[in-house]
């Protein structure tokens, strides 16, 4: 783009947000470009942040007429370079759109601007004596239409499902600046294409999410929290269907740990570990009851320990000894200071997990001064990898041991980060052609200039 032509959609887009609502320069610079890039400052012709829909609207139209491409912008929080910029693109902020409405406690749903953090809602929420059941690690950050449009799952999938699970409606603007406003409060609305699940984990690029309607639940009465030592995954998984089948599916989260990973976690200076470090497997296993259906959890433990699917077990007491274990799962930054800074997210079905661990860790363990830990949301056939950098050629050997097994099992590259950038070479071992050309298709259709994170995903 030459420099009149960015003059002019800066001065038209200043006119549509107000100044304060374009930001540019060293304010600019001093973002950084994604969460996996912190130290790199953010390329974007300019930041623009529109108040609401409307005026959304119409920087879309502004931009469509300047053949601008923009990049939508949540809390920057995702991990697969989705909101990466080139210096002529314009990178559209929710960061102004943060209103939450007052829940409908009758209805059990919120209407939340998609600027609004995930914390924010579950805190309007709880102020409402109900639940927003979506939780990650980066709740403070993340924002409801960066969690839409990465369909984001996280810790309690097991029980009410990913972002796709707890939108009942929202509303869009499409790259011509034409508003579909799907917001109806209903469970149930099949009259024709549900319009709303094409800006559900399609990463921005067929629309800008603006506000959505959410599905609440009640609150839980309590929990039981267990992080519990075992034979191996598979006699996880057995704990798992024991304790879903006597607590009536309200198991909520279900998380794996190998023993490398939770060594990590548990170094001295870390958390305390709660169970000996030598263990094949290890679970944290939580279920929302009453506190008097805590003795049932344990008969579940005594059974299976009786049977040597469980080899031993620590139950969280207290609330600090609850959050003193979920530390063990969730302080991802200690992987980074052991030098673990690549993350990988994939998908395995539950009962190839076995295989498929030990196959890619011998792989990763045959690769020089590779080391690798694993663990993730079992209970959702969902596994994280953090592994060291090496140069190129030990890079794609570590990609090649953790990817290349999963199309032969009928896997997933990506569980719930997305592709984004980063993964666009890895889609065809998740998607066929004939999907990826329906894909194309539908992005064709919505978009044709391909002016909406173009080069995201495909
Ligand atoms: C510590 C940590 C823990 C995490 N844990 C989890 C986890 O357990 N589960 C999980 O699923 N993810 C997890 N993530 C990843 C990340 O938090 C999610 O992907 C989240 O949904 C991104 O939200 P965001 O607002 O930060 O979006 P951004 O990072 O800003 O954007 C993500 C993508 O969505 C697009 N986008 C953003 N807002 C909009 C909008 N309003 N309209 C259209 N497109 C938009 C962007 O262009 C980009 O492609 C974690 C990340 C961190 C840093």
């Amino acid at each position: 783009m030459s420099d009149r032509p960015s003059t002019a959609i800066l001065d038209r887009l200043s006119a549509i947000v107000g100044p304060s609502g374009l930001v540019t320069g060293e304010e600019l610079r001093s973002r950084p470009a994604a969460w996996t890039r912190p130290a790199e400052p953010c390329a974007a012709l300019a930041l623009v942040r529109p108040r609401d829909t409307e005026e959304t609207s119409r920087v879309m139209t502004a931009c469509a007429e300047a053949s601008v491409t923009i990049v939508p912008r949540g809390g920057a929080t995702g991990l697969v370079d989705g909101i990466l910029c080139a210096p002529d693109q314009i990178t559209l902020s929710t960061e102004r759109m943060t209103t939450i409405e007052p829940a409908d406690p009758l209805a059990m749903t919120m209407v939340a601007g998609s600027g609004a953090t995930i914390e924010a809602v579950q805190d309007a929420a709880r102020n409402a004596g109900l639940f927003f059941p979506l939780d990650l690690g980066a709740r403070g950050s993340a924002t409801v239409g960066g969690t839409i449009s990465t369909n984001a799952g996280g810790l309690r999938v097991l029980r009410y499902g990913m972002m796709r699970d707890i939108v009942l409606g929202l509303e869009a603007v499409l790259a011509d600046g034409t508003v579909v406003s799907s917001m109806r409060p209903l469970i149930k609305n099949n009259t024709g294409l549900d319009l709303k699940q094409l800006f559900l984990g399609t990463e921005g690029t067929l629309g800008i999410v603006t506000r959505a309607v959410l599905r609440l639940r009640p609150e839980p009465v309590g929990y039981a929290t267990a992080l519990v030592g075992c034979p191996g995954v598979d006699e996880g998984a057995r704990l798992l269907r024991a304790a879903q089948a006597a607590f009536q599916g309200r198991v909520s989260s279900f998380e794996g740990l190998w023993p490398d990973f939770y060594r990590l976690m548990t170094k001295p200076g870390r958390a305390t570990p709660p169970l000996k470090p030598d263990y094949a497997f290890y679970a944290i296993i939580e279920m929302e009851c009453l506190p008097e259906e805590t003795d049932r959890f344990v008969d579940v433990l005594d059974r299976l320990m009786g049977e040597g699917t469980v080899l031993d077990a620590a139950l969280a007491s207290s609330e600090d000894q609850r959050q003193a274990m979920w530390r063990i799962r969730d302080r991802v930054e200690n992987m980074n200071a052991d030098g673990l800074v690549r993350a990988f997210d994939v998908s395995v079905p539950l009962d190839r997990m076995d295989g498929y661990v030990r196959g890619a860790l011998a792989r990763l363990n045959a690769i020089p001064d590779c080391r690798a830990v694993v663990y993730g949301h079992i209970g959702d056939n969902n596994l994280h990898w953090n592994t060291t950098r090496l140069d190129a050629a030990g890079n794609a050997a570590i990609d090649a041991a953790i990817y290349e097994p999963l199309a032969e099992l009928k896997g997933s590259v990506s569980a719930e980060h997305g592709i984004g950038l980063e993964k666009r070479g890895k889609l065809p071992l998740s998607r066929s052609p004939a999907e990826l050309a329906t894909m194309r298709l539908v992005k064709r259709a919505l978009d044709p200039d391909n002016r909406l994170n173009p080069g995201k995903i495909f």
